[in-house]
């Protein structure tokens, strides 16, 4: 074999230094032979994970050449940044998260000029039509229901514009381009304060500050009977990977749990965790998103003869319990990713 053969793939990950970025960096680089580079807009500092193994670059990937840079000799390209956050965040800045167009249509540019051989792109739910979404009650999602489109404003138009980029430069250049919709991932190494954290990470920390205060109260946003799924980590990565690597997926897929719940029952699990009941208290005005959803794994499973499947409660613990390390860790002075 030559030295040139022998070279392993070059694998990039965009968003590295955020939450799920950092769990497909973490399982990449488990695997043999494979070379991972490592990209993100933070200071190295600021990721959630970070690992000396691995190529850590900063660049902020709005801009072309720092696309080209990212792209230079990968084989694989798997694009995750982007300007985002939970409803607080997506529902008042909806700019920002439209302007993360310019890093899919740079990275697509530059995957196309150096010859990438495959393109990963992470679409949401939130590209999913909202109109079928305004009961608690909701039919799950397929993947057909993104159209006619009217996904949520901003956030989700930006997402069903860059898959619809990626179906096109498939077709146009022969990118070989595979796009997931994930349904609300929750999980370690993730936000989990300062505005831009999602509901799960959100109420572990409120029930936490109630435990730790003493001060037996919860603030919640919408009524709590909005119901959603949500995904744990470790199958969102799990399921990137095979989506990447299979034939048979060449358009966009689900990628979720179908396990749906309220978030009043989501509060319930976590107070379960923390051994108190707090005295709840609603702001139908807060930013809440629609009033359900779910995902249909029907296809997903037809492709992939698998779905997302850790239980709630076993993944949220997990979540609950890195929450109060990082919140006891935050208290006593010490430096924590938010
Ligand atoms: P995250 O915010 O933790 O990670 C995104 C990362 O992108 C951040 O670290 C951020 O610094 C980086 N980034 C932003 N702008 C950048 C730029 N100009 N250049 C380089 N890096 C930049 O979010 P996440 O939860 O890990 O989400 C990853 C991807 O999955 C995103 O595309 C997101 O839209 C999508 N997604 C996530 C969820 C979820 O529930 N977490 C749901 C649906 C879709």
């Amino acid at each position: 074999m030559t030295d040139s053969n022998a070279r392993p793939a070059s694998i990039v990950v965009t968003g590295a230094g955020g939450f799920i970025g950092g769990h497909l960096v973490a399982a990449l680089r488990r695997e043999r032979g494979v070379r991972v580079r490592a990209v993100d807009i933070r200071p190295l500092a600021d990721w959630y994970q970070c690992f000396p193994d691995v190529e850590n670059l900063q660049l902020d990937l709005r801009l072309r050449e720092s696309c080209q840079r990212a792209c230079e000799g990968a084989s694989d390209v798997y694009q995750l940044a982007a300007d985002m956050g939970g409803m607080g965040f997506i529902e008042t800045h909806k700019a920002e998260c439209m302007l993360s167009v310019l890093i899919n249509t740079h990275m697509l540019l530059a995957a196309k000029d150096q010859k990438v051989r495959r393109f990963f792109f992470s679409s949401s739910a939130c590209a999913y039509n909202v109109e079928l979404q305004r009961s608690e009650d909701v039919a799950p999602l397929r993947e057909s229901d993104a159209y006619p489109a009217m996904p949520e404003d901003g956030y989700g138009w930006e997402k069903l514009f860059s898959e619809r980029m990626c179906r096109h430069f498939s077709e146009d250049y022969g990118i070989y381009t595979r796009v997931a919709r994930f349904h609300n991932v929750y999980g370690p190494f993730g936000t989990w304060d300062g505005g831009r954290e999602k509901a799960p990470a959100a109420l572990c920390r409120k029930v936490i500050e109630a435990k730790e205060t003493g001060e037996h109260r919860i603030g919640i946003w919408g009524t709590g009977t909005q119901t959603r799924s949500f995904m744990y980590v470790d199958d969102c990565v799990a399921g990137i990977r095979m989506i990447m690597d299979s034939a048979a997926v060449d358009e966009p897929l689900n990628l979720g749990s179908h396990e749906l719940v309220s978030i009043n029952q989501l509060v319930d699990i976590v107070e379960g965790f923390a051994g108190i009941k707090l005295e709840r208290s609603y702001d139908p005005t807060a930013p809440k998103g629609v009033n359900g959803r779910n995902s249909d794994n029907t296809l997903i499973k037809a492709k992939l003869g698998w779905e997302p499947s850790t239980p709630l409660k076993d993944g949220l613990r997990r979540t609950y319990d890195w929450i109060h390390e990082q919140y006891l860790a935050r208290r006593s002075g010490r430096r924590v990713a938010l």
